[in-house]
């Protein structure tokens, strides 16, 4: 097996929960929200992770955390063998070109008072790369790369001026412009109309052919997994409950989590039966995760054992890990 790309261990990112002042003179204890609570995984080089769960699982925390645009609570995450939380900021510095984000929502990520060249072209003057004519080189090739033809058409227009489709292509732009090897990609287009996700998706296919990209893609929706992923993750009230090659994780799932998730996924043929899984009861607050497995209160297999015992997250068959009581 080669070295991983990035290689996470025990991530753990909560959030203190803010009180009242008659709120914290009464309790005593600071609470917190365990938006991410442990998860470990690698990430190779050329590949696809998809990380796939409801909205509030804590998808959209761990990729912002590895990317250190917010601290963590706990854990390690390398990133060419260099754990980047011990880093000054000074030492992450240039490492930051290598790993940039494509945010959900390209009307938010947008500052809209700017135009596209001051958009495309910022983190090469944050970082100090470019200026004058080999700075709008370099955006008109970030422009180009993401398709937005032709590039000196898009420099003076402001992102109200474009369309949904047009605004994630110049966020896309943005996070190629300092040539990155790894990109968080995040629901990147959940936001967009149906007709053009397709096409951004094949884009960040073939980017990732073209400059040897590596991506880790957050998903709600399974289908986009299975379109670019090559293994997805599912994650659960902070943590990762079923990781493997996504083909075998769509025909074969292990956990009763995904094999709930997968029941209820549409299916083109209107002749096709299968069973869907129903789960009770709404996910539980992530400030107080339920004891042993955190998905034992709507799970329909749980035991005693789940009420009272995490179960590990194990390897249970090559490159496929689950962490089930009634698996491993
Ligand atoms: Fe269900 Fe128990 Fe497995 Fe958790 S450990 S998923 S409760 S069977």
């Amino acid at each position: 097996m080669p070295e991983p790309l990035v290689k996470v261990v025990d991530l753990k990112k909560w959030f203190p929960v803010r009180m009242g002042f008659l709120a914290s003179l009464f309790k005593k204890q600071q609470l917190w929200v365990r938006a991410v609570d442990g998860v470990s995984f690698d990430i190779y080089r050329g590949e696809v992770l998809c990380l796939v769960g409801e909205s509030g699982c804590g998808k959209t925390t761990t990729g912002r955390t590895i990317l250190r645009l917010i601290e963590p609570t706990d854990g390690k995450v390398f990133f060419e063998g260099r754990n980047i939380f011990e880093l000054s900021k000074e030492e992450l510095r240039p490492l930051r070109r290598k790993m940039q984000m494509i945010f959900q929502d390209p009307y938010e990520s947008l500052n809209p008072r700017q135009t596209v060249f001051d958009i495309v072209a910022e983190p090469l003057r944050i970082h100090g790369l470019a200026e004058g004519e080999e700075l709008r080189e370099r955006v008109i090739k970030a422009l180009e790369e993401a398709e937005l033809r032709p590039p000196e058409a898009f420099l003076d227009r402001y992102p109200h001026e474009l369309s949904g489709g047009q605004r994630q292509r110049v966020g896309i732009a943005r996070a190629l412009v300092l040539g990155p090897e790894f990109i968080v990609a995040d629901e990147p287009v959940s936001m967009i109309d149906v007709s053009l996700r397709a096409g951004i998706l094949n884009l960040m296919l073939d980017l990732k052919e073209r400059l040897g990209l590596t991506y880790l893609f957050i998903t709600h929706d399974i289908a986009q997994a299975r379109y670019v992923g090559d293994r997805m993750a599912v994650m659960y009230l902070g943590k990762i409950v079923e990781l493997g090659p996504i083909e075998e994780v769509i025909k074969e799932p292990l956990h009763p989590y995904t094999k709930a998730l997968l029941s209820n996924v549409p299916v083109p043929d209107p002749d096709a039966r299968r069973e869907r899984i129903y789960l009770k009861g709404e996910v539980p607050t992530p400030i107080s995760p339920p004891p042993g497995c955190r998905f034992h209160p709507r799970c329909p297999w749980a035991k005693a054992i789940c009420r009272e015992e995490e179960p590990e997250f194990l390897e249970v068959r090559k490159g496929h890990s689950v962490a089930c009581h009634l698996v491993a």
